[in-house]
């Protein structure tokens, strides 16, 4: 699956989408210089550019605190021309990141992660979700990938990933096992699957055996490793899969995309030609 070329074409439509609107506004946040962090911020801005998203860039001090903090994502919260607006995790250890997710406006939560947006989706009424599960989703999509009574495995369970695709993944009438680092025998959950989204952060985690015949394999998994970038399913999957992404080239050019076009549907949520599930 073809993470890039969807992703180009995605961010074609969200051009032509701020165009139509005139303006869409972006803020984000990064606290300290975490250089991973400082990374994703510069690809989510030149990504932001040439869609023509108007994207703020907006650093503060590593030892910022928690109340400054606050007081910065309200007044963004207030400022009528940042439609989108994010927080880059991880924060600082002094920082509750509970707290500041529940401080940003859950109309402007592009990240999908104050409880409003959390609690929409699992209603089955979703607001604002993450870029990085509806990239998981739209990938499924445009393969066309029969969610309907599938059987799907997601591995992690983390706010970010893994349980909003889970979430997702079940609003598709898909029947999902939730895997993490306590499931035991975890080959012979992802061996039922007919599709299987592995968010581990563990490389290579998914052998060639933990996969049947036929799958169709999302990696969500980026980890640096003395050799590159790397998966969390090893590549040899790919001989088995019926349909697998690559890392790179999969669901990382698909977050970013998808990002774009969450704060496209900010900015129609906030002009009410949307209505916002959360409202
Ligand atoms: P996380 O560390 O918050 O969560 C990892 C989850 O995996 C946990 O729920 C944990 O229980 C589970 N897990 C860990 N080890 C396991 C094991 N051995 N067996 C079964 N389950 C195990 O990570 P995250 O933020 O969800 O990210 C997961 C991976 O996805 C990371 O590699 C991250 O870099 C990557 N990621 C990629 C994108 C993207 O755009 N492609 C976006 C977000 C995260």
């Amino acid at each position: 699956m073809d993470g890039r070329a969807l992703a180009e074409r995605i961010r074609g439509e969200v051009a032509a989408d701020v165009a139509a609107l005139g303006r869409v506004g972006l803020a984000t946040v990064l606290v300290g210089d975490d250089p991973a962090s400082d990374l994703y911020i510069r690809r989510k801005h030149e990504a932001s550019r040439e869609v023509g998203i108007e994207a703020r860039d907006h650093r503060l001090p590593a030892e910022t605190s928690q109340q400054e903090l606050l007081r910065f994502v309200d007044e963004l919260n207030h400022d009528d021309a940042v439609d989108g607006l994010l927080v880059q995790l991880p924060l600082p250890p002094q920082i509750d990141e509970a707290v500041v997710i529940r401080a940003v406006e859950p109309v402007k939560d592009v990240d999908g992660l104050h409880p409003v947006n959390a609690g929409q989706l699992y209603l089955g009424r979703a607001g604002h979700v993450g870029a990085t599960p509806l990239g998981v989703m739209a990938l499924l999509g445009e393969y066309r990938v029969p969610l309907e009574g599938a059987r799907a495995v997601v591995v992690g369970r983390s706010d970010i990933v893994g349980k909003p695709v889970a979430l997702l993944l079940l609003a598709a009438n898909a029947t999902v096992t939730v895997c993490h680092s306590r499931t035991v025998e975890l080959g012979a959950r992802t061996r039922e699957a007919d599709v299987l989204v592995v968010a581990a952060g563990r490389a290579g985690l998914v052998a060639r055996e933990d996969v049947r015949d036929g799958a169709v394999v999302v990696d969500v998994g980026m980890n640096r490793t003395p050799d590159g970038l790397r998966g969390d399913v090893d590549p040899a999957v790919s001989e088995r899969a019926a349909l697998m992404t690559p890392v790179p080239g999969g669901v990382g050019p698909m977050t970013i995309a998808l990002l774009l076009q969450n704060a496209v549907r900010a900015a129609r949520y906030r002009r009410g030609l949307l209505a916002y599930p959360g409202g």
